[in-house]
């Protein structure tokens, strides 16, 4: 939950010091992207020098959001900081080329939603029960009356929504809702907002879509729902990896369904696993960390060493035994 003296360590930290780095997760989301650009035009406003980093630098379909090109990739060569901010990053490492680029910093601050995150860094602020890192993002901010504006509004508004699926996932609170109504109080308009969020895909995301249902598989009486894609298909339809997200969510959407997997062959011999869960029953951040991954019970991710056809057998094969176990328990939907 909310921890005032959290925040007000935090805000000491951030008014007693100037040169800033602020970090978000590699194959960012719209919570990364968007916590990170909020809290760094916050700083700025109050004076301080930020660079805003991402190993993979702006997504094109996330740069409308408000200043989006102060987020960059990092540079090649490492500067020191006062302090070093990492947002929506479960485990240090995740912050890829990023953490590289930072030489030094007298302090690091870890501010993040995921259950797994261990607390890394100097000053840990971990809150599992917010359903995006921008509401904690956004509790600091007001807490700690730092600058506060419409820019600041739209990407905090952008990362809530797309973190908690439009408003629906579990987590949404009344008081999510009561957060994005002041951020829409700013005088932020929501349907230009999300006209630009989840109706503005192009057209391969569409292609692409077609072609992980040609491969999709029902196991275990339909609980299990799966799609992969290829380093071929990809390259052959010319998608980008952040073309894909969100797309496993069809699979989540059918009924029956209560665990939807989308593999994702990656050039460095690693397949990307993304899992989600309809059901308490199933967490999926549990069998995700069987493979060294993380994230939350409902929608978790791992990178595991193998081939495509390899890693589906033994993720499955994991998700079958659990879902297995379960089925004494609870008939199937039909
Ligand atoms: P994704 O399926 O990529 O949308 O990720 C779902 C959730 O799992 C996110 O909250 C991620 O931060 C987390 N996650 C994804 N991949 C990993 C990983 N390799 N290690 C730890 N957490 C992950
Ligand atoms: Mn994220
Ligand atoms: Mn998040």
């Amino acid at each position: 939950m909310m921890s005032t003296s959290k925040f007000q360590e935090i805000g000491q930290i951030l008014r007693d010091h100037q040169r800033f780095a602020i970090l978000g997760h590699v194959r960012p989301d719209g919570d990364a992207l968007g916590s990170q650009l909020a809290l760094a035009l916050s700083l700025q406003a109050l004076g301080k020098e930020v660079r805003v980093w991402n190993e993979d630098g702006m997504l094109e379909k996330y740069s409308f959001l408000p200043r989006a090109e102060l987020l960059t990739k990092p540079p090649s060569t490492p500067e020191d900081f006062d302090v070093a901010i990492a947002l929506d990053t479960a485990i240090q490492n995740r912050l890829g080329t990023a953490l590289v680029a930072i030489r030094s910093s007298k302090i690091w601050i870890n501010i993040d939603h995921h259950p797994s995150n261990p607390g890394y860094g100097d000053v840990a602020h971990i809150d599992s029960s917010a359903p995006a890192t921008a509401e904690i993002v956004f509790h600091l901010i007001k807490s700690q009356g730092l600058p506060f504006n419409r820019d600041i509004a739209e990407n905090l508004y952008a990362a809530i929504s797309t973190d908690t699926g439009s408003f629906q996932y579990p987590q949404t609170s009344a008081h999510t809702f009561e957060i994005a109504a002041e951020l829409i109080r700013t005088g932020l308009d929501v349907g230009r907002l999300s006209q630009q969020l989840y109706e503005n895909y192009p057209r391969r995301r569409l292609e692409l879509l077609r072609e992980l249902l040609r491969t999709m598989r029902f196991q275990q009486e339909g609980r299990v729902a799966s799609f992969g894609l290829t380093l071929k298909t990809a390259a052959e339809l010319g998608v980008l990896p952040e073309d894909n997200e969100g797309l496993i969510d069809h699979l989540r959407a059918v009924r029956g369904v209560i665990v939807a997997v989308f593999f994702e062959e990656l050039s460095d011999g690693k397949v990307r696993v993304s899992m989600r869960s309809k059901s308490d029953t199933v967490d999926v951040c549990a069998i995700c960390q069987k493979f060294g991954g993380g994230g939350h019970a409902l929608a978790a991710g791992a990178r595991v060493r193998g081939s495509l056809p390899e890693v589906e057998e033994r993720v499955l094969a994991e998700i079958r035994a659990k879902i297995g176990s379960l089925k004494a328990a609870a008939p199937p939907m039909t």
